[in-house]
């Protein structure tokens, strides 16, 4: 049997992503939540593309910019329902090359 090693950050390298400059399509709705109601911050570490950041303060930074359009923190956050999610625009975002 043969082994196959997968580096992942070599994979995602390989993407490229279109950033619609000023219109970022996931919004945290209200950063009040996330500090004062949110204890898991589960966004912080489930986005694997590292889009979220818990700041020493409480507080989230979210910077959609290289978002793989995953899904997860939109599921995670079901609790508080405090993230507004849509896809990109049409020619923004994530470019996945396969193969
Ligand atoms: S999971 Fe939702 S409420 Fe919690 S920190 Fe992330 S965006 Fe804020
Ligand atoms: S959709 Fe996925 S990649 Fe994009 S911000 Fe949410 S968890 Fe991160």
């Amino acid at each position: 049997m043969t082994t196959v090693t997968v580096n992942i950050d070599e994979k995602l390298f390989q993407n490229r992503y279109r950033v619609d400059v000023g219109r970022p399509h996931v919004h945290i709705k209200n950063p009040d939540i996330c500090v004062n109601d949110c204890t898991d911050k589960s966004c912080t570490f489930v986005c694997p593309a590292c889009c979220y950041r818990n700041e020493n303060n409480g507080s989230v930074t979210l910077i959609t910019d290289g978002c793989l359009e995953c899904g997860s923190c939109r599921i995670l956050c079901t609790e508080h329902h405090n993230l507004s999610w849509e896809y990109p625009r049409g020619g923004h975002g994530i470019q996945f090359k396969f193969g």
